[in-house]
């Protein structure tokens, strides 16, 4: 029950009921409203800045715990960074050179990634700079992983054929020389032992007894083992692969065949004077790439120094061949 109220009018000095307007009273109540909604609207504002929840206490942890774990990511992602820097020095400057590849340009193992902005979606957030370096980071790391991983596997196949280069090579002495005295006639002009005149000989001449073992100097396939080339006598070539072959000339024997696979030191023949030769002696040549070079120049690695220097006074004294 409401309070009825009254007044005093002192014009016809009596008491009066105060009368409430409609108006004025729903007036009242939007004013009442209106302030409870902006005091309730002050504290939740005022609250909200001021004091945390526990939900957003506990967001909050859990970010600063992210942003320490992205630091020691991107201390480890520096360790790797180095490791792989250390990989790909050694990569160029040693492996890359030994095996005479050209070094991969820094740019080339560094190389960004132009053009379009891959890390749009990761912009407009406070730790925006921190994900966005992190990320590109993490894929220039990929792409050095990337290149430096094609660049091994092509040394191993370089290492793998300069194996078999260095094994087909022709480079031993095809008969055993130990004192270095079966030398007798090297490569170059010589004065030719039937006609007396002078001559290329495009071979090196070893004298020894008839039947002393002729070796292979490089591995390789037996392309002739026959007598059809004139000259020579019975004679054997070996293909060594990579444009070298060599040819023994003037044996006695053949201790292999035709398509025969040999190794380097296989016995493949013994010494003696078929063919246009005037004493038992094994006459030796190199061809590369079709074309007969001196063989001194493949003995260096089986040699010292001092045999070497020997053995090639030797073979430059311009005497008379054996051919
Ligand atoms: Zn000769």
């Amino acid at each position: 029950m409401s309070k009825v109220k009254f007044y005093y009018d002192p014009e016809s000095l009596s008491y009066r009921k105060i009368e409430r307007k409609k108006r004025n009273t729903f007036k009242f109540i939007s004013v009442f409203l209106l302030a409870t909604a902006l005091f309730a609207f002050l504290f939740v504002f005022i609250a909200g800045h001021y004091f945390e929840s526990p939900k957003e206490k506990a967001l909050k942890r859990e970010l600063t715990n992210m942003q320490l774990q992205f630091d020691l990511l991107n201390k480890k992602m520096q360790e790797a960074e180095t490791v792989l820097a250390n990989i790909e020095d050694r990569d160029n400057n040693i492996y890359r050179v030994y095996f005479e590849a050209n070094p991969i340009a820094e740019e080339q193992r560094r190389a960004g990634f132009g053009g379009i902005n891959r890390y749009k979606n990761l912009e407009g957030y406070d730790n925006s700079s921190l994900i966005i370096e992190t990320s590109k980071r993490l894929d220039i790391l990929q792409k050095q992983i990337v290149v430096q991983s094609k660049s091994l596997d092509e040394i191993t196949q370089l290492a793998e054929e300069k194996e078999k280069l260095l094994a087909a090579i022709p480079a031993i002495q095809p008969v055993s020389n130990e004192d270095l005295t079966r030398m007798a006639s090297g490569y170059g002009m010589r004065s030719d032992p039937f006609t007396k005149a002078r001559k290329m000989h495009w071979g090196m001449d070893f004298t020894a007894p008839r039947g002393s073992p002729v070796y292979a100097s490089g591995d390789g396939v037996v392309v002739r083992a026959d007598s059809g080339s004139s000259g020579y006598g019975n004679h054997i070539r070996i293909d060594h692969g990579f444009g070298y072959t060599s040819l023994y000339a003037h044996l006695y024997k053949y201790n292999v065949r035709k398509n025969q696979k040999v190794k380097r030191g296989d016995l493949i023949g013994f010494v003696g004077s078929t063919g246009r030769s005037e004493a038992p002696h094994l006459h030796y040549e190199i061809f590369k790439d079709g074309d007969r070079i001196n063989p001194i120049n493949f003995y260096y690695g089986s040699l010292t120094a001092e045999e070497f220097s020997k053995l090639l006074e030797h073979a430059t004294l311009e005497n008379q061949s054996l051919d």
